[in-house]
């Protein structure tokens, strides 16, 4: 007969400087559905939008931005 015992142990999660941060913008304008793709430095992602508002007058954007994380056990 097996028995399984469940510990549970104090974990911690934080970010990984070290590890880029990646970001993308999506115009929201109206019949625009440009956007500027995934990018591995969130100002590249932001002076996107920068040009397309420039070059279009949209000005609106929804921005997604993805980090990296790791857990280590506390104490
Ligand atoms: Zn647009």
């Amino acid at each position: 007969m097996s028995r399984t015992v469940m510990r549970y142990v104090a974990h911690t999660i934080r970010p990984v400087p070290d590890l880029r941060v990646e970001a993308r913008a999506f115009c929201l304008a109206s019949g625009c559905s440009q956007e500027s793709g995934l990018r591995d430095d969130p100002d590249e992602a932001q002076d996107w939008a920068l040009r397309h508002t420039g070059r279009t007058g949209h000005d609106l954007f929804r921005r997604t931005f993805s980090d990296h994380a790791r857990v280590t056990r506390a104490g």
